[in-house]
């Protein structure tokens, strides 16, 4: 082991406890008449069950289940022990959030609980299991694509409810599974937005978006005419497509999430964005992209490499585009190309900001670790290779 290994090699692994990480998946069901039926009916039962325990003055699982559980049985034959053990739970929860001041009401199509008695997934083969009033039943569900890396997750809970005005059912799911050790911090990848490229790394790769703006464009010049029309079908016409346009914009940035974490390096840094900064690419732009789409890609990027024990540090963004990569002297910025006086360096100006990012994102590690001297040394393993792809417009090393 070399003496001049840089000091964020020594970072603790301080988050290598074992904890829990737990994401919800959101899945529509096909229409089904008996599974709305169910929803109405237990909604209807437990706002029974929710007088009954008011009037008693308890949230107290067990003395609401001595008050209600055998005569909600003999009224109701139809309904599961289980579905009364679930309704009879929920109750309790919302008296107990209630702290028993008002009486809290169902409305008919809120959404009801499932425990793992009366509800089983089959995720891997596209089937959920469920009670109903009639029985148990199988549907068939789709999995989207965002969702599909959570198949073998444990799930934890259930709730179906349905949305009267999009006529939809939604099964929500909450799954969990244990967090990964923490991967040694010893490489860092530096990501930054640009305005042609939706993500430029720090390794020489951009995700250009080109056909994101393509079809945002195209998306937008729709809602303008949509929004000028004003009428009743143009209004609903106009939300199905901003439905559309969001997950195209959520599928897009699950792929290239997806491929960032996929990128070999442990420590992924991002910046911490601010308004302001934003302001200054123009209103065109910031109408065009807007920065919900970003946030959203960083959201992503943090979800993906926490799943595979990566780190992500956010960084202060501030001069990051017009700083050397090199030399660390401010340069100038001329459209797509960075220039610095002080050393003749000249790059591709996103990637030049991605590779600032990597370096305050190393500093920001180092500094941790100086924070932490008792931190144990970590093993320094073989530098990664980085991608191959030649930058744009590069010239001279880094
Ligand atoms: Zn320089």
């Amino acid at each position: 082991m070399g003496m001049n290994r840089p000091t964020f090699l020594r970072s603790l692994c301080l988050n290598s406890l074992a904890v829990v990480m737990q994401r919800t998946v959101k899945l529509t069901l096909p229409s089904d008449e008996v599974l709305v039926k169910t929803i109405k009916f237990y909604n209807e039962v437990c706002n029974e069950v929710l007088k009954v325990a008011f009037e008693a003055r308890t949230h107290s699982k067990s003395r609401v289940h001595r008050l209600t559980y055998r005569g909600i049985r003999q009224k109701y034959p139809s309904l599961q022990s289980s579905m009364v053990q679930c309704l009879r739970d929920q109750a309790c929860d919302m008296l107990k959030r209630e702290k028993l001041e008002r009486l809290p009401q169902k409305k008919p199509y809120s959404s009801i609980r499932y425990n793992q008695r009366i509800f089983k997934p089959y995720l891997q083969k596209g089937i959920v299991s469920l009670s109903t009033i009639e029985g148990r039943v199988k549907i068939a569900v789709s999995i989207p694509r965002c969702y599909e890396q959570y198949i073998d997750w444990q799930v934890k809970s259930a709730t179906l409810s349905y949305d009267v005005r999009l006529q939809k059912l939604r099964l929500h799911l909450v799954v969990k599974k244990e967090t990964p050790q923490k991967l040694e911090r010893n490489s860092v990848l530096g990501v930054d937005s640009g305005i042609l490229n939706r993500a430029v790394l720090s390794n020489n790769v951009f995700f250009a978006s080109n056909h994101i703006r393509a079809v945002k464009g195209s998306y937008q010049f729709l809602r303008q005419t949509l929004q000028a029309l004003g009428t009743r079908s143009a209004k609903r016409l106009l939300r199905k497509r901003s439905g559309r346009e969001k997950r195209f914009q959520a599928d897009v940035n699950h792929r290239i999430a997806k491929l960032v974490v996929a990128q070999p390096f442990n420590v992924i840094a991002l910046e911490k964005l601010e308004v302001k900064k934003v302001k200054k690419n123009g209103k065109r732009f910031n109408r065009k992209l807007g920065n919900w789409a970003w946030r959203q890609l960083q959201r992503h990027v943090e979800y993906k490499a926490e799943a595979l024990g990566k780190t992500v540090v956010y960084v202060n963004p501030a001069y990051t585009s017009k700083t050397c990569s090199r030399c660390g002297q401010i340069g100038t910025r001329k459209g797509l190309v960075f220039k610095c006086k002080h050393c003749g360096f000249q790059l591709n100006a996103d990637l030049n900001a991605a590779r600032n990012i990597a370096l305050r994102g190393k500093l920001l590690l180092e500094q941790a670790s100086v924070n932490e001297p008792n931190a144990p040394l970590q093993h320094a393993s073989q530098p990664k290779a980085e991608a191959t792809c030649k930058p744009p417009l590069s010239r001279g090393g880094s």
